[in-house]
């Protein structure tokens, strides 16, 4: 079976070290294997398979030979070499945020809209991965979007610091040490024994980015123009994970609780779990390090027919950025192989 030259761009953060770990862990057909990262991490290297793999720096031409590169070092980095990556044969997916609202390129989870990919077969382009807290609600809201209609959706986010990077988790580590007058640089307010109701930047209407992403990538993925997705996103000082309170109005009224966890159970890349499993509904700390998407908390909003409350929590480093992109990759190329 042909193996795969893989490239992995920002190889040393949280998620270029979480990509490097699951393309071992689901032995993809890793043929060659090139890392880069920026000038400070030169001379390091990180281990595949055993065996030491240098990093090395971004340059003209530096992707020639590889079939694929997965993108997580920024936006900036993502604008300039993704295309590199294109323009010289290899698909490139990619976890900022550049090219995701963009009409010319998909935005892909693949449990939800993967049969887009079909239509790439081996023609190498870009391929956008969402936002780490769209990809969680989109899982979740997609069996109920086909079973039963979804008219509007709001969440309300409970997000950790991994999702702002390696210097978000140090920030939480060093801000626990020291709690009180605490100087905060990645975070606009210091998090420990906090919450902060701000990710990213804020908007005129009063959004922050990270509540923008949810609410039009969502409706991107879910191929939903009309779908309304009202956010409210919170920093929490919790180190991975990401949970999500979700009010979903449904199309169809009048259901039962054992329908509507019925249909949820029976979604790709979802867990259902409910009071009377062991850990009766997710946590954080369950689902870090896990694959699935779970869900829990299911129950019908007070006096309403048609809106459903669940809870909603998965790893932001694997299902919310690497593995989606590995799994969009393993779609890419075994699709290519028909
Ligand atoms: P991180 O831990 O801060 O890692 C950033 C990576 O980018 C490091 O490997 C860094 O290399 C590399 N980098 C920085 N400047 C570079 C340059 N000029 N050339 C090459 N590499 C460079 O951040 P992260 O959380 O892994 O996030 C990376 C990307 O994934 C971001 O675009 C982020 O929005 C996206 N993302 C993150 C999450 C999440 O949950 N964290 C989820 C979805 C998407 P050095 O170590 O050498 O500085």
């Amino acid at each position: 079976m042909k193996k795969i030259n893989v490239g992995v761009v920002g190889a040393t953060g949280v998620v270029g070290e979480t990509f490097i770990e699951l393309l071992q862990e689901r032995n993809f057909r890793v043929g060659d294997l090139k890392l880069f990262a920026s000038d400070s991490s030169a001379g390091m290297s990180r281990k595949f398979a055993g065996r030491d793999y240098p990093i090395s720096m971004l340059e003209p031409s530096c992707f020639k030979g590889l079939d694929i590169v997965f993108f997580s070092a920024g936006e900036g980095i993502s604008k300039k070499w993704a295309p590199q990556a294109v323009a010289s044969g290899a698909f490139a997916v990619d976890n900022s945020s550049a090219f995701r609202m963009d009409d010319n390129f998909d935005l892909v989870v693949p449990e939800v809209n993967g049969d887009l990919l079909e239509k790439h077969h081996q023609k190498p382009t870009i391929i956008a991965n969402p936002n780490c807290s769209t990809i969680q609600l989109v899982v979740a809201l997609k069996p109920l979007q086909e079973k039963f209609g979804i008219h509007d959706v709001r969440v309300a986010s409970y997000q950790s610091v991994s999702g702002a990077g390696r210097d978000g988790m140090n920030e939480l580590l060093e801000n626990l040490k020291e709690p009180k007058g605490f100087s905060p640089k990645v975070f606009p307010k210091a998090i420990a024994f906090n919450s902060i109701p701000q990710i990213g930047e804020f908007d005129e209407q009063g959004f922050c980015g990270e509540e923008q992403k949810i609410m039009f990538e969502s409706k991107k993925i879910l191929r939903q123009k009309d779908l309304k997705v009202s956010a409210f996103t919170v920093r929490i000082p919790s180190l991975n994970s990401h949970a999500e309170a979700v009010w979903v109005r449904l199309k169809t009224n009048d259901l039962n609780k054992a329908q509507i966890e019925s249909c949820l159970s029976l979604g790709q890349g979802l867990k259902l779990i409910d009071l009377k499993d062991p850990e009766k509904y997710p946590t954080q700390s369950f689902a870090s390090g896990k694959d699935p998407v779970y869900v829990g908390r299911i129950h019908a909003e007070l006096d309403s027919r048609d809106t459903w409350m669940m809870w909603v929590v998965a790893d932001n480093l694997r299902k919310g950025a690497a593995l989606n992109g590995i799994q969009i990759a393993e779609r890419i190329f075994d699709i290519s192989m028909k």
